[in-house]
């Protein structure tokens, strides 16, 4: 059976990874990424796919990156948490390990591994949602991975949602994830605690007391113990999570959506709401069948399997 290694490249871990034709890790292995120096990142990439490939035929190589990856799918043009900007990344590994290597932005990785052998098997029109402290996102139509025309596309965290709104990271105003994300949840939860203390009681006595300390895994932990604003704050993104995803189905009509990263791991909380948020806002709701919001299934490693799959189509 032919073997490909997938790679996840993020701002503070390299992960890498043997896969089988089926989407199986067959061995693994994690690198700390130092993240300051763009060619030390490649020589880490690379003793870790020269590592994997002592004992076994590899065909071929993919990388997710966590960046802005060009339309030939070998540079970094520029990535938010690593020092790449205009990074020859492909030609750099694939010097050193000898083996053909693809980029692949790392949600687009991520979805890819999802759809086709995740929460999305099966499905020919998947669109797959992280939420974690942004909003990222992959989109696959008929059976393929799409990217665009410069492959830059499915930056679906950075759809201006909200006229003149908050401004976002990415230099923007009113962004989808400056209203659905985890930081959304975080500030949310912040401004109600700080404006009504009393009703923010629990999640105040979670956090210590101070409406600053308030982080995620403190306003999950108080909206499970019924705490009021955390609720509040979950019902807030899952309204806007819900509204942006009737967005998305206006646009590209999915069969299913996928929803991953670390504020789905509290979806028992939210999940019902943005589905209902979701049916609310459908255009043609009532005449059109409802896409299916689902839960990833793969956890961290669907951007490995999704990078070690688009590797083996290069
Ligand atoms: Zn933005």
């Amino acid at each position: 059976m032919a073997l490909t290694i997938g790679v996840d490249i993020g701002g503070t871990k390299v992960a890498a990874g043997v896969v089988d034709e089926d989407g199986r890790i067959v061995e693994h292995l994690l690198r700390p990424t130092p993240a300051e120096n763009p060619d030390q990142v490649a020589h880490t990439i690379a003793d870790a796919i020269l590592e994997l490939a002592k004992s076994r035929e590899i065909e071929a190589v993919g990388l997710g990156a966590a960046g802005f990856v060009d339309e030939t799918r070998s540079v970094v043009r520029f990535a938010p948490n690593l020092a790449w900007r205009e990074e020859p990344l492909q030609k750099k590994v694939s010097d050193l390990v000898g083996l053909p290597v693809v980029v692949e932005n790392d949600a687009n990785a991520m979805a890819w591994g999802e759809a086709r052998f995740g929460a999305g098997r099966g499905e020919s029109h998947v669109v797959c949602v992280t939420v974690g402290t942004g909003i990222g996102g992959g989109i696959v139509l008929d059976g393929l991975l799409y990217r665009g025309r410069w492959g830059m596309g499915a930056e679906l965290g950075h759809m201006q949602t909200v006229p003149d709104g908050r401004l976002c990271g990415c230099g923007n105003v009113g962004c989808w994830e400056q209203y659905a994300s985890g930081s959304a949840l975080v500030e949310e939860a912040r401004r109600m605690a700080r404006t009504d203390p009393e009703r923010a009681a629990t999640l105040l006595e979670i956090a210590g007391g101070t409406p600053d300390r308030i982080e995620g895994n403190e306003v999950t932990e108080a909206a499970r113990q019924g705490d009021p604003v955390a609720l509040a704050a979950f019902s807030w993104i899952a309204r806007w999570i819900g509204q942006g995803l009737a967005d998305l189905a206006a646009v590209l009509d999915p069969g299913c959506f996928i929803l991953g990263g670390g504020v789905s791991n509290a979806s028992d909380v939210w999940i019902d709401q943005a589905r209902e948020s979701f049916a609310r806002s459908l255009t043609g709701r009532g005449h059109r069948p409802l896409a299916d919001i689902r839960l990833a299934e793969l956890g961290a490693s669907a951007g490995l399997v999704g990078a070690a799959d688009l590797a083996r189509r290069r």
